[in-house]
């Protein structure tokens, strides 16, 4: 199992790899520039070099990068669209340059243009990209839980966005557990999990899109389209629902990436320990 957290990178790229290593992660998720920012300055080929050692020392693989949050190349402004797209150019960059496997974005909200227009900016945007910039990283596209005029609580808009794509080869999806949720799957059963994973077969890209899982309980109801992750097992879905997501025969391959809240205990994570329980390894 490839199981890893998203950790801070405080005190330098390479200490996210020890913070995941120091809790019992084989794998890790970190931001790569100020998350609540526009600005970012080169990196350092003395950072890239430390945590490309590190990485191979500590054998942490796959090295996911999540894209700042303020980046929307869904929106109808041509000046917040630009200003995404070149915020996630420059994480692009940064994730091909440290030798990231992925690179994880929110496809963004209409701001009441529509869903059609949104869906077509954002396929332009990420073919714009691709042209750009070449690389091994590939971008995922995350579902989201669906507040407000968000793209992609629906697998059918994620699909649009894969049938106006240049180079599909370089795309791919990562589902997060609680968006699902409380996009209104009820993947806390098996019969509702079985359901999502069957129309993300025949409404989505496909089965075979599916990279990476986003593994956090959700603070609120089935259907709720509200976004607070929980700690695993204190939240709707539960440890039960998820011992069906981690063991689910389709899902078994799957890295996992934990988004939970840190605890205080920086050597010990019980969302760590917890998944590893719950886990059936053959
Ligand atoms: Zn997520």
């Amino acid at each position: 199992m490839r199981l890893g957290k998203h950790v801070s990178i405080a005190g330098g790229l390479d200490k996210a790899l020890d913070r995941a290593h120091n809790i019992g992660c084989n794998a890790v998720q970190i931001f790569v520039s100020n998350p609540r920012s526009w600005q970012a300055k080169p990196l350092a080929a003395e950072v890239i070099k430390k945590f490309q050692d590190k990485q191979q020392e500590l054998e942490i693989t796959p090295v996911v990068v999540h894209a700042i949050y303020l980046i929307n190349i869904a929106s109808p402004k041509d000046n917040l669209r630009d200003k995404s797209l070149q915020a996630l150019i420059t994480d692009y960059q940064r994730a091909v340059t440290i030798g990231a496997n992925y690179l994880v974005f929110h496809p963004g909200s209409h701001t009441g243009s529509g869903s059609k227009k949104a869906v077509k900016r954002i396929a332009a945007g990420i073919n714009k990209l691709l042209a750009k910039i070449a690389g091994d990283t590939t971008l995922l596209i995350e579902n989201v839980a669906g507040a407000g005029t968000q793209i992609g609580a629906s697998f059918g808009e994620i699909d649009e966005i894969f049938d106006l794509l240049d180079d599909p080869s370089r795309v791919g999806v990562c589902l997060d557990t609680c968006h699902s949720f409380s996009a209104g799957y009820n993947i806390a059963e098996e019969e509702g999990l079985n359901t999502m994973l069957r129309k993300f077969e025949e409404e989505g890209p496909g089965l075979d899109k599916l990279s990476l899982l986003h593994i956090n309980d959700s603070v609120y109801k089935l259907g709720s389209h509200k976004d607070e992750h929980a700690h695993i097992g204190e939240g709707e879905i539960g440890e039960q629902g998820f011992a069906g997501i981690i063991n689910h025969a389709d899902l078994k391959t799957i890295p996992l990436i934990l988004e939970t809240p840190w605890f205080d205990d920086r050597d010990d994570d019980p969302d760590v320990k917890l998944i590893k329980k719950l886990r059936i390894e053959e």
